[in-house]
């Protein structure tokens, strides 16, 4: 905690806490208003979807909530720091400890196996660890996304759910406070994706908080809150009142390929 300059403020138990955030671009003579006043609490163990139309503003956000981009105005509490006025170290130092990213084109070292695809943050974490510390690691968190006996593959030899549920176990690695992801399904196809969103609803269960950027109606019912942006600002934000279970999901898909003999 020794690198966070804010003390600790009330925010009601929430883990990240957005008042009035705004973020203003500025390209030559052009100021872009991307976010123009939004604010939301998202508390420790939700899972949440953060939608809207391309241009909206969610990738902006998501950037001020990863700690890659700090607000023009407003304040960001992140587990009750004021991360808002943070320096480019002291964000860094922060996404390294509390924040896991999934990206939509998974982002994996080619030529490199998913366990050290897995280690790969670490290397850069305060504490050395041997490189059997390393592996133990690694391998345990790659079990804890299916992927035991699968960590010596290349991304080449993983089928793309798989190469997704390796990018997971490394956002994962570093033990994060919250699990960022930018159209995690953005390149998988439909069933695919219900895999990847059955490994969101299982960390998810086991309390690690998730923020997801989607754009498809029916993956955001895989979440428990559906967050809408429209130009810059929070359109709407609804809990979802039954959502999808990925496992269930899943099986239909396999009974539709493989109908039960009449
Ligand atoms: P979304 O992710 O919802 O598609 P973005 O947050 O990427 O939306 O973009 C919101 C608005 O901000 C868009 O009008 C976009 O063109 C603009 N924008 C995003 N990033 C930049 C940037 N680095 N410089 C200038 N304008 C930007
Ligand atoms: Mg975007």
């Amino acid at each position: 905690m020794s690198n966070e300059s804010a003390s600790p403020a009330r925010t009601n138990g929430a883990l990240v806490h957005l008042d009035d955030v705004r973020k203003t671009y500025h390209s030559g003579e052009m100021e872009v208003r991307a976010v123009r006043g939004v604010t939301l609490e998202i508390r420790q163990g939700e899972f949440v979807a953060l939608m809207g139309a391309s241009g909206s503003g969610k990738s902006t956000l998501m950037n001020i909530l990863g700690c890659l981009d700090r607000p023009s105005a407003g304040r960001y509490l992140l587990d009750r720091a004021d991360v808002s006025g943070l320096d480019r170290d002291q964000l860094a130092d922060i996404r390294n400890s509390k924040i896991g990213f999934v990206f939509q084109g998974f982002n994996l070292l080619p030529r490199t196996s998913a366990r050290e695809n897995v280690e790969l943050p670490l290397l850069y974490g305060k504490h050395r660890l041997s490189n059997a510390q390393l592996r133990e690691k690694a391998d345990a968190v790659l079990a804890s996304v299916g992927l035991q006996g699968r960590e010596d593959h290349h991304p080449s030899q993983l089928s793309g759910g798989q190469q997704q549920r390796v990018a997971i176990a490394r956002a994962l690695i570093n033990d994060p406070e919250v699990l960022l992801a930018d159209e995690p399904t953005g390149n998988l196809d439909s069933r695919t994706s219900v895999e990847i969103m059955g490994v969101f609803q299982q960390l998810n269960e086991k309390g690690i908080t998730i923020i997801m950027v989607t754009h498809e109606p029916d993956i955001a019912m895989y979440t428990r809150r559906n967050v809408v942006m429209r130009d810059g600002l929070v359109q709407s934000d609804r809990a979802v009142a039954q959502p999808f279970n990925a496992k269930i999901e899943a099986q239909k898909l396999k009974d539709i390929d493989e109908p039960a003999e009449m």
